[in-house]
């Protein structure tokens, strides 16, 4: 097979124009070419006119070594590389031995479902252990917190079966270095799970949050038919360690429940949210630091003006979808500003966990039809400067500012929110213009200005404006802040050794995932959540050795 990258041809090229492009450059006759495959589809809309679909090929010709030889100097063509996953070790192996204990999974988050599913694939018989309930049960809660103002803080956007993820916009990209390809695996099993085939292939891919429902189900009908086994509403509340002569080592873990398993091998997936477990890490002796993260709002514009100034008269082309944007700004007082997790065509959501506080985050369905474009519009902080002195003062930050918002926004769940030209200028909003927010269970108007810090606030306001450079028309009087985002990342590093990927105090604790500070977002989660599988296999296998 040869790769082939970089082929471009114009967005509404017909089907046979691909085959007949991959002729004309490898310059070969129709009948050498055996069959392609499309590895990656872009897009460059840089020119609106002329937007361009950009391929990455795999393709099977007659005489691969000739058509190499010839075209030696293309840079962008190349036998394709071999992606398919492979097993560390044999799992069954290392199972069958009489000293064998099942590793526990804590949470089934994008990190969990990953690495409880590969080693559940090796024949390591994996028990997980989420907090939250079974997906379906858990989209009840969720929907009736949004509804009816009812949280239920072990069932919610954060906790239960699929993890943060799975009422999302499910977007699949990373920036994350990946060259064992441990991204692809990730694809393919959602795709196996349910999830269209188009994700391995589209250049951003995204699922949207039914079908995420759907493939979380799917995985773990898989990962039980393998041998694995879920706990659910089984919260681990204390972790039982042991001093030995080579340092600390976890033995086993207990749940709320009082209910201990033994184990050797923890893998702790437990996303940004699991304050109580944070506390409870520290508390252990959990080797753990403070991290950055960032803070700021929701914004809400019209999703036709985000499409008119991407795509111009391409705008709803089915092949590009609601776009998206990305912006950046480097304030004068040194802050950086930039769009995060942003959701075209989606809504904004509540997204609290815990009772008495307010946060917000963002979602969409697969079709991205919704009215609004929202994005995370985000200032950077940091524990050196911003919540010195504890490995949790990042956590006690949160909590500040999202009670802020609880009370701002009237002390029922309704989110503060302002028009962002009221914003910049410095006055509170008492009528919303032609943008109709998303945001369930609803929005009080106020002056946000009032619970972000001053420095944010400074940046915040040079950003808008700024960012109508860029995208034309996105300082807009009428379009809608909702706070607070706070949850972007996880305010901890829950540190591990860079070879053993074991807790750099704690060994057989294998910290993974956002909540460990190793991942931002579902597919590096989900490569995570591989890595440390293979860790934990590669592990049981040095002791049984
Ligand atoms: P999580 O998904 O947070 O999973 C952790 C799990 O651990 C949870 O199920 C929790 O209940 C469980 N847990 C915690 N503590 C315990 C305990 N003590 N005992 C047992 N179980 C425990 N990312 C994207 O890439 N694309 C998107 O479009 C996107 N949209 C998002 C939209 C929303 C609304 C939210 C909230 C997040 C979104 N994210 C998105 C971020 C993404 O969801 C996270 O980066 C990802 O889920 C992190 O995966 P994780 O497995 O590390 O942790």
């Amino acid at each position: 097979m040869l790769r082939i990258n970089e082929l471009k041809l114009p967005l509404d090229h017909s089907e046979e124009a691909l085959p007949a492009a991959i002729l004309a450059r490898l310059a070969i006759p129709a009948g050498d070419l055996r069959g392609f495959t499309i590895h990656k589809r872009s897009y460059d809309a840089r020119k609106k006119s002329a937007i361009v679909l950009i391929y990455s090929l795999d393709v099977d010709v007659a005489d691969e070594a000739a058509v190499l030889r010839r075209l030696q100097h293309d840079v962008h063509l190349m036998p394709s590389p071999d992606m398919a996953y492979q097993f560390v070790a044999d799992g069954r192996a290392l199972a069958a031995h009489p000293d064998f204990q099942r590793p526990v999974v804590i949470g089934i988050g994008p990190c969990g479902l990953l690495a409880a599913l590969i080693l559940a694939q090796m024949g390591l018989r994996p028990i997980i252990v989420e907090r939250g309930k079974v997906v379906r049960e858990r989209t009840v809660d969720t929907f009736g917190f949004w509804r009816q103002r009812k949280l239920n803080p072990e069932s919610n956007v954060q906790f239960g079966e699929g993890g943060a993820g799975t009422f999302s916009d499910g977007k699949l990209y990373s920036q994350i270095k990946d060259p064992k390809h441990y991204g692809r695996k990730v694809l393919t099993e959602f795709v196996k799970a349910g999830a269209p085939e188009e994700i391995v292939y589209v250049s951003k891919p995204h699922i949207g949050t039914f079908r995420l429902v759907k493939m979380v189900e799917a995985m773990r009908e898989n990962i039980e038919a393998l041998g694995g086994e879920y706990r659910f509403e089984s919260k681990v509340t204390d972790l039982d360690i042991e001093e030995t002569a080579e340092g600390r080592r976890v033995r086993g873990i207990t749940l709320e429940s009082g209910e201990r398993i033994a184990t050797r091998h923890v893998v702790l997936a437990i996303g940004h949210s699991a304050r109580d477990t944070f506390e409870m890490l520290h508390a252990r002796g959990v080797y753990i630091e403070a991290k950055p993260f960032s803070i700021g709002f929701r914004v809400e514009h019209p999703q036709s003006l985000i499409d008119a100034c991407r795509f111009g008269a391409n705008a709803g082309h089915p092949i590009l979808g609601a776009a998206d944007y990305k912006l950046v700004h480097h304030a004068s007082n040194g802050r950086a500003v930039y769009s995060f997790c942003m959701c075209p065509g989606g809504t904004v959501v509540a997204a609290a966990s815990e009772p008495g506080r307010v946060v917000t985050n963002g979602m969409s369905q697969y079709s991205r039809n919704e009215r609004n474009a929202n994005s995370a519009i985000v200032v950077s902080i940091s524990p050196e400067v911003d919540y010195p002195g504890h490995p949790l003062a990042g956590v006690a930050f949160q909590r500040d500012l999202e009670e802020k918002a609880f009370k701002l926004g009237g002390g029922s769940y309704n989110a503060p929110g302002q028009l962002m030209g009221d914003f910049v200028a410095g006055r509170a909003s008492t009528e919303f213009g032609a943008v109709v927010p998303s945001y369930k269970p609803g929005i009080t108007l106020t002056d946000l200005a009032q619970i972000l810090p001053e420095f944010a606030v400074t940046a915040l306001r040079e950003a808008f404006p700024a960012f109508d450079k860029q995208i034309k028309g996105y300082f807009k009087h009428d379009a809608v802040l909702t706070g607070l985002e706070t949850r972007t990342s996880s305010p901890i590093r829950i540190r591990r050794r860079d070879d053993t990927l074991q807790s750099l105090n704690t060994g057989g604790l294998f910290p993974a995932g956002e909540g460990a500070g190793y991942a931002g977002g579902i597919l590096s989660a989900g490569v995570d959540g591989i890595k440390v599988a293979e860790a934990v296999a590669l592990s049981l296998a040095a002791q049984q050795a």
